[in-house]
């Protein structure tokens, strides 16, 4: 059977991932709301803006739970934004009382906005650790790593810096796979969750 991941819903771009995981052999279904949370094997959070997500997540009553299914071991990808949140610590979080909030399931601190300082976006082909071929990779105000727990793998770096991050079943890109048409990253993640 298909595992079932959700996508949070809340901000970003939510669409590309839904047709990205189904590309890849999931069945989706977005999550909103807890009831939504709790029918998910796995999550995936999409870029966007982690400031506007976790104030979206304190509003819905979802921080804490989604906190505790990460910490209880549900599998979650996040891109951009969404790597943001997976950490257990972030830089330049944003103005307190509406700053991006850590859902712990990462042992990492990131930076947001780290390569946006130099320039906003950008694209790149980068080796990817366990892939054959390149990856495309596409940086949009990027977060980059600043530093990784014992168990953190390093799948990718640009510029020096660490831009995927594997900790078990807990996955991790500062770039966009979802809007490139390659769907290796996505199978990475779905074939890790049979
Ligand atoms: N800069 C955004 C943030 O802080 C992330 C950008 C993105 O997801 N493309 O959340």
């Amino acid at each position: 059977m298909s595992p079932h991941v959700g996508v949070l819903a809340l901000q970003g771009d939510t669409r590309e991932h839904l047709a990205a995981l189904r590309d890849a052999g999931a069945e989706v279904s977005t999550v909103r709301r807890l009831t939504e949370l709790n029918t998910v094997d796995a999550l995936v959070i999409p870029g966007g803006e982690s400031t506007a997500m976790s104030h979206l997540l304190r509003e819905l009553e979802l921080l804490e739970p989604l906190r505790a299914r990460l910490a209880a071991g549900m599998p979650c990808y996040g891109s951009c934004a969404g790597m943001i949140l997976l950490a257990t610590e972030i830089n330049d979080a944003g103005v307190p009382g509406r700053e991006a909030l850590p859902l712990r399931g990462i042992d990492m601190t990131v930076r947001r906005n780290a390569f946006g300082r130099q320039v906003d976006s950008f694209e790149g082909d980068l080796d990817f650790v366990g892939l054959d071929e390149p990856v495309h990779a596409v940086f949009i105000r990027a977060p980059w790593v600043e530093r990784v727990g014992p168990d953190v793998e390093v799948l990718a770096r640009a510029a020096g810096h660490p831009v995927a991050v594997r900790q078990g079943r807990m996955l991790a890109t500062s770039f966009h796979p979802e809007v490139t048409g390659d769907r290796r990253i996505h199978k990475l993640f779905v074939d890790s969750l049979e």
